[in-house]
Parts: C-alpha cells; sequence; structure tokens
C-alpha cells in the first residue's frame, strides 16, 4: 500500500533542504566548486550527525549565488515535492542564504523564488508559500535583518516568519526582538524548537516568542503539563518524523511521540524537513506512519485538515486549497 496519490499538505520544509542532489553537483560543476566531499557514494548528501548535516547543508548552499540559481532551485524541488501528491507547501527561505540579509538583494532573490511558485503552480497543481527564517546558530544580532526582510516583505509569497538552525545557540528570548519585530508587523510566526533541545526549550519558546507554530516540538512529551498547555492553546507541532529518525533525535520510529502527542490532543502535523538529506519524501513518511503506527486514509486526511488550518496563508488560499483535499 502506497499513499503516494492522496493530496498532502506540507509546512515544514527548508528551500535549500529539498534540493535534489543531482540538482547541487549539476549547481557545483557549473560554477568549479568541488563539493565531492559532501556526497556519498551512491550520490546522496554524506553527514555524520546534526552539526555535521548543517556544515553540509551549507556547503551546498554555496553553489546558490543568485536569484536564478534560487529560481531553478525552487522549480526543480516543486517538480520533486508535486511527485509525492503534495498540493500546498509551506518553505523556509533564509536571507542569509539570499544576499547576505541585504533588503535590496532579498526582494530580487524573492521575485526568482514567486516566479518559479507561480510558473508551478500552474503547471504542477502546487502551491508554494515562503516563511522567512532567522538563523539561530548566526546569534541574535544576525537574526535583526532577517526580521526587517521579512517585515518588508510579508504579503502574497511572504507569509509568516521563523527560525532555523542550531537549536542550542543562547536561549528563545534572546531573539524576541525579531520575533516582536514579526508579530507587530501582523506575521504569523513559528521556531524550530524540541528538537533537540527537551520540554525546557519548547516551554521557553511559547512564552517568550508568542509563536503560534513549532518546528518539531516533540521534546514537550517529557513534561505533560506542557503536552497540556500546547494542547489548550491549539499551538501546532510541525512533526518530521524520518528527520528525527535519521538525525536520531529519536532512536526508532516505534519511539516517536507523534501518537502520544496526538493522543493528548495535540494539534499534529507531518512534514519532511529536508527530504533528500534524510533519504525521504511525503510518501515514505506516510508509509512509515501506516507500517509503525497503522494509520490509514482518515488519519491521514485529519492531518491534512489540521496542517491546512494551521497554514500561513490568505483565506483564499486555504479555501482552494481544502477543495483539493476533498479528492481524497
Ligand atoms: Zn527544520
Amino acid at each position: 500500500m502506497t499513499f503516494q496519490n492522496i493530496p498532502k499538505i506540507e509546512l515544514h520544509t527548508h528551500l535549500e533542504g529539498c534540493a535534489p542532489p543531482s540538482f547541487i553537483k549539476g549547481l557545483a560543476a557549473e560554477k568549479n566548486i568541488d563539493l565531492s566531499k559532501i556526497f556519498a557514494s551512491d550520490g546522496g548528501y554524506a553527514f555524520r550527525d546534526f552539526d555535521h548535516f548543517l556544515q553540509v547543508y551549507e556547503a551546498a548552499c554555496t553553489t546558490l549565488q543568485s536569484p536564478e540559481d534560487f529560481r531553478r532551485l525552487t522549480m526543480a524541488v516543486l517538480e520533486e515535492t508535486a511527485k509525492h501528491g503534495v498540493v500546498y507547501m509551506e518553505t523556509f527561505v533564509s536571507p542569509d542564504f539570499c544576499g547576505g540579509g541585504d533588503l535590496t538583494a532579498w526582494r530580487d532573490y524573492l521575485a526568482a523564488m514567486e516566479d518559479a511558485a507561480n510558473e508551478a503552480e500552474q503547471t504542477l497543481g502546487i502551491t508554494l508559500k515562503g516563511i522567512v527564517t532567522g538563523i539561530r546558530h548566526f546569534g541574535p544580532e544576525a537574526n535583526k535583518p532577517a526580521a526587517k526582510c521579512a517585515v518588508e516583505t510579508f504579503g502574497n509569497f511572504i507569509t509568516g516568519y521563523g527560525m532555523a538552525g542550531g537549536e542550542m545557540v543562547g536561549r528563545p528570548g534572546d531573539y524576541a526582538y525579531s520575533f516582536d519585530m514579526a508579530r507587530e508587523a501582523g506575521m504569523p510566526l513559528t521556531c524550530h524548537a524540541g528538537e533537540w533541545g527537551g520540554a525546557a526549550m519548547v516551554a521557553e519558546t511559547i512564552r517568550d516568542l508568542g509563536v503560534e507554530r513549532i518546528g518539531h516540538g516533540i521534546g514537550a512529551i517529557k513534561d505533560p503539563a506542557l503536552v497540556e498547555e500546547i494542547a489548550e492553546k491549539g499551538i501546532t507541532l510541525e512533526v518530521c518524523p524520518g528527520s528525527n529518525v535519521v538525525l536520531k533525535a529519536v532512536d526508532s520510529w516505534g519511539n516517536h511521540p507523534i501518537v502520544k502527542l496526538r493522543d493528548k490532543g495535540v494539534k499534529i502535523t507531518v512534514s519532511t524537513d529536508d527530504p533528500p538529506f534524510f533519504h525521504t519524501t511525503m510518501t515514505d513518511e506516510y508509509d512509515m506512519l501506516n507500517q509503525t503506527f497503522g494509520w490509514d486514509n482518515d488519519d491521514f486526511k485529519t492531518i491534512n485538515e489540521t496542517a491546512l488550518a494551521a497554514a500561513f496563508c490568505d483565506d483564499d488560499t486555504r479555501a482552494r486549497i481544502a477543495k483539493r483535499l476533498e479528492t481524497q
């Protein structure tokens, strides 16, 4: 049984992290950049652990040097994602990787990504929205230009603000300035927390950054009162089980807390994070959830409805995508 063709919503992806290895290899060859060290013998990305993963990720990003590169990247990613039934996708995009935080350059990169997204919507039937993302391990000061870029370009394509990168750098409150700036501009917020930092990091992220979604959030499971708070506040978790297993945030699919969180009333969604890095796709995630926990079409329908309700898009887009889900 495979769930490849049912319509899916994916809220937690990193645009560069979705880059097919063959695409990055091609760009590296065009630009004479030697990236042989980041690829395994099977052609996929090679890394040892989470910190090494971040290094390999940033090395792959060195090939992406212009708006045109990001236009091609966006199209390559959407072609791949649409094959797995994804009809709506949100992706983290970072001004740090697109012009080094400069607003004018950022606008050019963004126009290129939006151009590809519009084309893919027509030709592939997949809708893409972007979430501007600060990189946590670059430090609180470096997140301020990212937030400024977010606020200045909030609109049709850019629909939210968030933070990714090394979770153990600083505490959530150190980044409150950037999140406050985005919130005051009316942007919905998400932040990676509880992938590595445990329940305390999730609790501080909710308290100090006022987010409506949490990237991962699985560390909350260790604190029953926090799980209850997340459920009561209606905060949605962007859960990425395959990513958690490969990076060893959990030791196996069977021990992943996604079912326990759902059973406690937490809003759960499913995403791939950085699919080629983690040798996964949305089809693989659904197949593994089916094999491990017996989830079926009804479970996936609920997951997708939850994801659509938590999506950062405008209401017209939400209504349009809701119709696509009805075909399941
Ligand atoms: Zn992520």
